[in-house]
């Protein structure tokens, strides 16, 4: 028993032993314990009456006088009360201390409610986004952001993803936004101003697409040189070897210029080219056909086969580039007589095209790395069967203008499965 209750009890029990004595006296002992008990009921309710009064007026206060248990649980009250308040106080300044380092940042951030208004930013976000303070609390968002790239992504972006988009303010400048979901469908949105990188990565992409294209004439003029005195009689045999050597070596500049020039030409926002629909059996039997006539000597039995009515929407030139792409390095990678599968099959969700071939496969540790620009597993491999380290680079890029993603799944001396998936939304 708690030394309240004790207290309670004891109290209870004098008023009863002094009543009843009186009673006793008075020769009315039942009627004098009901008063006592209607008399210890009166003086709970005036203090349950006091109790409420001061929780419901000032709780703030300091407690009023209250007499046996409830003083304790006026004092406990207030304790809870102070404690609770210096919590408060506590989160409040933490709240504020966030929210000030959070308005000193460059990057804007804006918190979007469930409902995909406007709750929260910070300064960066009104100079970067435009947001009016007082005007735009509770707007849509994507009525102040129209453009159709940022409503799509508002919808369906996740933390892993990030969109780049012209600013809607400034000319001429690029904003970076990042969305991260939390709560019930709450948004965080972040966005930064990325000018200064697209401007750098613009001027790369420039310079490599120049220098590409003004490589070009002085090539073809090499070539055609080279291809005029090839083989003459009227010259010693060791000229030429000499001239078969500057032709394998400008072929391959060729190679690595006209791969430099589909890269940038993929790379560029500004070219964008209508989707077809591809007819895959067709597109598939001529590069059947071009990857037979590619290294005859090396015997490779290459089968394709069409497990799939659907076509592939999509920029035709680009695709067959890719798909040539990887079925020329299945031929490279494989010695003679492997077995190369070319196959376009389908399941609910996707649509793959895959190059499966025989040959000698790829150590788990490079395939991550494949598709950067110049990555070879075997330079020197990759160099005498003519690659420019290129290939892969623009698989992956022509995949990723079609939505579609490039699985790799290889064996060391055993074989390599390159898969495009493309989405349904590519498919008709
Ligand atoms: P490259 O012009 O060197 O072939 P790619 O970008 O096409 O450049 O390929 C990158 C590297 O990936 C190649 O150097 C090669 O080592 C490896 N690779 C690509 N395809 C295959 C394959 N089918 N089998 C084995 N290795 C491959």
């Amino acid at each position: 028993m708690t030394a309240l209750l004790k207290a309670e009890l004891s109290r209870l029990a004098y008023l009863l032993a002094a009543f009843a004595v009186i009673g006793w006296f008075a020769n009315s002992t039942v009627s004098f314990l009901f008063v006592a008990l209607a008399v210890y009921l009166g003086l709970h309710l005036r203090n349950l009456h006091k109790l409420h009064h001061w929780l419901k007026s000032n709780p703030q206060d300091y407690p009023p006088e209250l007499t046996g248990v409830w003083e304790d649980i006026a004092q406990n009250i207030y304790r809870l009360q102070k404690k609770e308040k210096e919590a408060q106080l506590n989160l409040m300044g933490i709240i504020q201390r966030a929210r000030e380092s959070v308005s000193a940042l460059d990057e804007a951030i804006v918190l979007v409610d469930g409902y995909g208004n406007l709750e929260w930013w910070n300064s960066a976000a009104e100079r970067l986004l435009g947001f009016k303070d007082g005007t735009d609390h509770g707007k849509a968002i994507t009525n102040l952001i129209r453009d159709p790239a940022f409503i799509r992504f508002f919808e369906k972006g996740t933390a892993k993803d990030a969109l780049k988009l012209p600013s809607w303010i400034q000319a001429n400048h690029y904003l970076q936004y990042e969305i991260t979901r939390f709560g019930d469908n709450d948004r965080l949105l972040i966005a930064y101003d990325i000018t200064r990188l697209h401007q750098l990565e613009q001027i790369r992409k420039d310079f490599v697409a120049n220098v590409s294209h003004e490589l070009r004439t002085p090539l073809t003029v090499l070539s055609g040189y080279i291809e005029t005195f090839i083989d003459n009689d009227e010259f010693p045999a060791r000229i030429n070897r000499a001239f078969c050597q500057m032709q394998q070596q400008t072929k391959r500049m060729s190679n690595l210029v006209n791969d430099l020039l589909l890269l940038s030409r993929l790379e560029s926002d500004n070219i964008k080219q209508e989707a077809k629909p591809v007819n895959m059996t067709n597109l598939l039997e001529q590069l059947r056909q071009e990857a037979l006539a590619y290294d005859p000597d090396k015997q490779h039995a290459i089968m394709v086969h069409i497990d799939s009515p659907l076509q592939l929407m999509g920029i035709e030139n680009d695709l067959r580039s890719a798909f040539s792409n990887l079925i020329t390095n299945a031929i490279k990678y494989t010695p003679a007589c492997g077995a190369i599968t070319i196959r376009w099959s389908n399941d609910e969700k996707y649509a793959y095209l895959s190059v499966q071939d025989n040959g000698i496969g790829i150590e788990p540790q490079h395939i991550p790395r494949l598709t950067e620009r110049f990555y070879r597993v075997d330079a020197a491999r990759s160099t005498a069967t003519g690659g420019t380290g290129l290939g892969l680079a623009i698989v992956k890029h022509v995949l990723l203008q079609h939505k579609a993603i490039l699985n790799i799944s290889s064996k060391s001396n055993v074989g390599s499965t390159f898969t495009c998936v493309f989405p349904k939304s590519a498919l008709v």
